[in-house]
């Protein structure tokens, strides 16, 4: 695609496989996992990433990402163990912001010991504890922004700064932003992270992982990767092309409706707080505003205590209470149940997670539909 090309035209065309057999208009799906070898340069096959469909949707992948290269993975963990597995060794050292996705921190906890890997958590958004926290040991910083569930936003380009003057790789989780929302790599992150399971496949019915970077980031980690066998297959790779056809028109649509949610919520006397970038009352509002394209479908709101927070998700209708986001129905969860369960009662608030806490993955249905939705479940309370 020419560099000028619009993101919605990316979804739809980047990377596209020719049918040149029928002319068909869509990508032929090539599930094969047997291929020649006789006068090819290099061998196919699905574990090496270079299959005919996991090339095309990494190229439509890394177009959106305004990155060279990316890769796709089984799930949105695979990608972030492989993306980090690829780089560290026994002895190094890694920093990660600590109100990260939980299976990343549980990945952290349970399996860094085993291989010696020392880490470091950082529980503010302010870049000079980053760089305070920098040993000599030091490989990679890990940010995930906007963070979950209080959608807390991390100066993008001071990370990006930081990890070039130690000669670190930084890594971003871009799940809950999407492609659409939020391109790292234009303030110098080095390796972007999806869980493609969310906003990505967008219909709550793939699991998958990709990530995107230089070229020569990505030849190292797939040196590594083909080892650790955490590939796509080739039928979901080609439904979750099929899925980002719709990326830019379904997150421009969360944006509008979680905008129109967020200001019935921070108007309605039941509610203690909201937490939406997009409010002006927001504490990164400015920041979001200078490194987003737009504010996400991500929410969260808080209700008096726990008991009036499940009661809500049981009066609630058209939308769902489900743990999982990004998709084209409205889901409510509550991080105390589900994402923040194994932590303490305390170190959770020290986190800012009281128990009437609910993040709200906002769809894309009529936004008055969801809006009456809410007003008749606070009527119940
Ligand atoms: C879901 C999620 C992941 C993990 O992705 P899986 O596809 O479930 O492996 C990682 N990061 C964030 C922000 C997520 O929401």
């Amino acid at each position: 695609m020419k560099k000028n090309t619009g993101v919605s035209t990316k979804c739809v065309h980047s990377g596209e496989l020719k049918d040149n057999q029928y002319k068909g208009a869509t990508s032929p799906l090539f599930p094969s996992t047997a291929y020649d070898f006789i006068d090819v340069d290099n061998d196919k096959y699905p574990r090496y990433f270079n299959t005919p469909n996991q090339l095309a949707l990494s190229k439509k992948i890394a177009d959106l990402e305004n990155c060279e290269s990316a890769l796709l993975f089984s799930s949105g963990l695979a990608a972030i163990f492989s993306s980090m597995f690829s780089f560290i060794k026994s002895g190094d050292h890694v920093i990660f912001q600590s109100s990260i996705y939980g299976g990343t921190l549980n990945l952290v906890a349970k399996e860094f010991k085993k291989f010696n890997i020392e880490y470091t958590l950082i529980d503010s958004f302010d870049i000079n504890n980053y760089e305070e926290a920098i040993k000599p040991n030091t490989k990679i910083i890990f940010i995930e922004s906007p963070s979950n569930p209080l959608l807390k936003v991390i100066d993008l380009e001071a990370i990006g700064n930081i990890s070039k003057k130690y000669n670190l790789i930084s890594i971003i989780d871009n799940t809950f932003a999407s492609p659409i929302n939020q391109n790292p790599a234009d303030f110098g992150i080095d390796i972007i992270i999806h869980s493609a399971t969310k906003y990505l496949g967008g219909h709550s019915d793939i699991l998958a992982g990709a990530l995107a970077s230089t070229k020569s980031n990505i030849e190292k980690i797939v040196k590594s990767s083909i080892n650790y066998g955490g590939n796509l297959s080739e039928y979901t790779v080609w439904l979750l092309e099929r899925s980002i056809k719709t990326l830019s028109l379904r997150v421009k649509k969360h944006n509008d409706n979680a905008l129109a949610v967020s200001n019935f919520l921070l108007n309605h006397k039941k509610v203690k707080s909201v937490y939406y970038p997009g409010l002006e009352s927001h504490p990164d509002h400015e920041l979001s505003s200078r490194q987003m394209n737009g504010y996400g479908g991500m929410l969260s709101f808080e209700l008096s205590n726990l008991d009036e927070a499940i009661l809500f998700t049981r009066k609630i209708k058209l939308i769902k209470s489900a743990m999982s986001l990004g998709g084209v129905e409205s889901t409510i969860c509550s991080p105390t149940l589900t994402s923040h369960s194994k932590i303490s009662k305390e170190e959770r608030e020290n986190l800012g997670i009281f128990d009437g806490l609910l993040r709200f993955s906002v769809g894309i249905e009529d936004p008055k539909d969801i809006i009456n939705d809410l007003s008749q479940a606070f009527d119940e309370l």
